[in-house]
């Protein structure tokens, strides 16, 4: 059995996976037509984290975005929600693209990893990310998903005048927030929870806010993994947000 805590385990699956990426990108032998090496990718991502998960928590359920969703999860009392790639259209071609390990116990997540290895960098629940530094001041900085930017974009530019970036992979979106590069992270449509449930626990571990688009509560290991919307924010700025986005909430 595997000595590590949760939050090691977490940490240590994300970053190895996120290794094993880097040397399938460098793997010359890798079909390079569209779409080769992102499905590769979410495979051999997929296939790691799962026979890892079961050699050390042998009794804990799994949701991946790449296998198929047991039921028998939402009986589990601890569930693992993964997404082995995130990001995956800039996987090989950007440093925009993550891996997400993440546990859930009672709806919320208790321990999580966020692996961004174009960054030389995995956040964890636990060491805790450093505190984030007060905000500069000026207009909020603020980040968006790519298919978003026309939607939320522009609502947030309207509303707070706030500088708005568009980057890809939910999880290098949240952990820019987490390393201080932007005030918050915005997502106005539709998600799943492995999207944001690692990036999730590893932004409130850093002392950020983060809620559904009318500041609900998140909850995950739902019957259905679709969820509408997601704020995560620097506590001051998150009530503006939550009024702005909570006419959108769905
Ligand atoms: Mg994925």
């Amino acid at each position: 059995m595997e000595s590590l805590d949760d939050h090691a385990l977490a940490a240590r699956i994300a970053s190895d996976t996120g290794d094993l990426l880097v040397a399938l990108i460098k793997d010359p032998s890798q079909a390079r037509g569209w779409g080769g090496l992102e499905y590769e990718g979410d495979r051999a991502a997929h296939d790691h984290i799962v026979a890892e998960l079961h050699r050390c928590r042998p009794h804990d359920s799994v949701l991946s975005e790449e296998g198929h969703d047991h039921p028998s999860r939402l009986e589990s009392d601890r569930v693992w929600i993964v997404d082995p790639l995130d990001g995956s259209s800039d996987f090989g071609y950007s440093p925009h693209w993550s891996v997400h390990v993440a546990l859930v116990e009672g709806g919320s997540p208790i321990a999580g990893a966020v692996a961004v290895p174009g960054w030389e960098t995995t956040w964890a629940t636990h060491p805790r990310p450093e505190p984030i530094t007060q905000r500069s001041a000026g207009v909020p900085k603020i980040v968006v998903g790519r298919s978003r930017s026309h939607y939320d974009g522009r609502l947030l530019q309207e509303a707070l005048g706030a500088e708005v970036y568009a980057v890809g992979s939910a999880g290098v979106k949240a952990m820019a927030v987490v390393r201080g590069e932007f005030d918050a992270y915005v997502h106005g449509g539709g998600l799943y929870e492995w999207d944001s449930c690692a990036p999730v626990a590893v932004a409130r571990a850093a002392g950020l806010r983060c809620c559904h688009l009318d500041g609900g509560e998140l909850e995950f290991n739902k019957p259905d993994p679709w969820s509408p919307g997601l704020i995560i924010s620097r506590p001051e700025l998150a009530d503006q947000l939550v009024e702005v986005m909570s006419e959108r909430a769905w």
